[in-house]
């Protein structure tokens, strides 16, 4: 069992998240794609996000109808701070686990919780991202597959902000998670 993890705030879940499980489904050769929405993701401790239940809900729309990617709550149910390193644990030991990464997120890792014991436990697909120097990647996360994707300048910052400002954001997320951030008011002005 290869299993590609893609975990994040999704706040809300766009097309740079889906865009890194397809590639990383097909370029490595993955049995599944399992979406990991944080519950309390210490990394952002203090700012504004949304209630872990809409981002769960967003999730699943995001990645209804295709049969290799799945939803996963383990982290939404989880009380207290979200670590990757104990998400991590709750697989069988006996899969393979790809983290699939921004690069920002990839640059960053040493500053995770057990960061050690997370690149020992998984190997790494990289999404090349604006901003986000390659040699950066490199030097902290060491030996990584980088995905082959355009590099795309979306953040779920942006998308929320585009809402805030009446702009449109269309595309930019599913056709059902724009139907759900409108019909529940998020990111509203
Ligand atoms: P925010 O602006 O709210 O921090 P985000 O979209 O950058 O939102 P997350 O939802 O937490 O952040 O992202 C989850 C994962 O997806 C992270 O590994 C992040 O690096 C990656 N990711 C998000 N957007 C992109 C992008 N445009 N290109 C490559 N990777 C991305």
């Amino acid at each position: 069992m290869r299993r590609g993890i893609l975990g994040g705030t999704f706040d809300p879940p766009h097309v740079a998240h889906l865009l890194a499980g397809e590639a990383a489904f097909w370029e490595l050769g993955l049995d599944v794609v399992t979406f990991l929405p944080a519950g309390a993701p210490w990394q952002k401790a203090g700012l504004d996000v949304s209630a872990p239940a809409h981002r769960w809900d967003m999730t699943c729309l995001a990645v209804a109808g295709i049969d290799y990617f799945e939803p996963d709550d383990r982290e939404v149910a989880r009380e207290g701070w979200t670590y990757t390193a104990d998400t991590l644990d709750s697989f069988p030991s006996q899969e393979e686990l790809v983290l699939i990464l921004g690069a920002d997120a990839a640059a960053g890792i040493r500053s995770w919780h057990r960061w050690e014991e997370v690149l020992g436990r998984v190997s790494l697909a990289v999404m090349p991202r604006p901003g986000a120097a390659p040699e950066a990647v490199e030097a902290a996360a060491g030996p990584h597959h980088l995905l082959d994707t355009p590099e795309l300048d979306v953040s779920g910052t942006m998308i929320r902000r585009r809402r805030r400002a009446g702009a449109t954001i269309r595309f930019l997320v599913p056709e059902a998670v724009l139907g759900y951030i409108e019909s529940h008011g998020l990111y509203a002005r």
